[in-house]
């Protein structure tokens, strides 16, 4: 990929060795025929979906996933042997593209297939039907509708049944009542089918990792522990082997002033000093994905954690200086400064949401800056 001069020293640092490690350790887990299909839709959570796929390949990831057309197109653009899943719906319009560069379609829908079977395609389209055994989401609900999907792929000669799957809606929770109906069902709708598709998987991160091996199946679908994230905190606390989270955020002091006792920093005045303080601007705000309601959160800088104060603005926000600092000192947002840690999960639980979201939040303003 082009070099891009990046000149404000805002970043989100990728460390591709911490998802090798992750994926690698995964590995070591699953029984030794379980192929691993690497879950990098929405730009690999934020974390860059070419980088990341090239990184998962190379640490034995056999196949990757997203979750639109537009998300495979991408990926193919960059990698060309690997098959690629699309998780989501996909229009008959796409049908086409997808056959001729080797990208899996999942199907739900007797209708879609009788469509595509009009298209004549020229090379042979890759199929996985997704049974929807309590998400309530995409899919197929009864063995019914199974039975006539897969004779629909069956009566063509363009589409082949490749894969079935579900996603299950608890699996990272103690309760196991309703994720175990939700293997049951599968189980039980799985017996319509004839002949067994190559790639039967249902299991998710928090599946593969906390639940009974005998779900692994064909394949893993590997997400959020990829990242080096635990999915919940029931799956942190019952985890095979330790994760390394993969992204830090940083950015550098642009500026030290020091303010009076009495003044005020910010929109609305929110911070007012009691005493002669020094304040830190630093490059980074909202429209990068450092919400508002993330006021108050602290940050590292020379180890020690800094609160930010006054309201966040769209492009900066000032944080309250332990002493006075020199212009380009380092600043952690996430991440890890002389063995102190601020994780993701900590943004989390400040913005009431979870792991998930915070990588997808950093916007496109942020540049991810790799190592490895
Ligand atoms: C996103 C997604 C996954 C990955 O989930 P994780 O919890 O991140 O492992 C797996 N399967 C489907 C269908 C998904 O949409």
């Amino acid at each position: 990929m082009e070099e891009i001069q990046y000149y404000r020293p805002t970043k989100a640092v990728i460390d591709l060795r911490a998802i090798q490690e992750n994926i690698k350790q995964l590995r070591e887990h699953l029984q030794s025929d379980v192929q691993i299909i690497a879950v990098i839709k929405a730009n690999g959570y934020g974390h860059g979906d070419i980088e990341v796929a090239h990184a998962a390949i190379q640490a034995g990831a056999t196949i990757l996933a997203v979750a639109t057309p537009e998300e495979a197109v991408h990926v193919r653009s960059h990698i060309s042997n690997t098959d690629i899943l699309v998780l989501g719906a996909s229009p008959v319009s796409f049908a086409t593209y997808a056959a001729q560069n080797n990208i899996l379609l999942t199907v739900f829908s007797k209708e879609w297939v009788e469509q595509v079977a009009l298209l004549q395609l020229t090379n042979k389209l890759k199929l996985h039907i997704k049974m929807d055994t309590g998400m309530g989401r995409l899919g197929i609900t009864s063995t019914y509708e199974l039975q006539h999907l897969y004779e629909a792929i069956a009566a063509t000669k363009q589409m082949e049944l490749d894969g079935i799957f579900t996603h299950f809606a608890t699996a990272d929770e103690k309760d196991t009542q309703y994720f175990n109906e939700q293997v049951k069902l599968f189980a039980d709708m799985l017996q319509v089918l004839p002949v067994k598709p190559r790639l039967v998987h249902v299991a998710n991160t928090a599946t593969a990792l906390v639940k009974d091996r005998s779900l692994q199946l064909d394949a893993i679908r590997f997400g959020i522990s990829m990242y080096g994230l635990a999915p919940s905190h029931y799956v942190a606390e019952n985890l095979p082997f330790p994760l390394k989270p993969a992204m830090s955020l940083e950015t550098e002091l642009v500026h030290v002033k020091k303010l009076a006792a009495g003044q005020s920093v910010g929109y609305g005045a929110t911070y007012t000093a009691k005493e002669d303080v020094f304040i830190g601007t630093l490059p980074i705000g909202y429209a990068d994905g450092m919400l508002r309601k993330l006021t108050g959160q602290t940050v590292l800088i020379d180890g020690k954690r800094a609160p930010i104060v006054g309201r966040i603005c769209m492009d900066q926000c000032m944080i309250l200086l332990p002493k006075a600092y020199t212009v380009g000192e380092k600043v952690t947002l996430i991440g890890t400064q002389q063995n102190v840690t601020i994780s993701l999960d900590e943004w989390a639980n400040k913005l009431d949401t979870i792991n998930y979201e915070i990588p997808c939040i950093i916007t496109n303003r942020v540049p991810r800056i790799y190592t490895s």
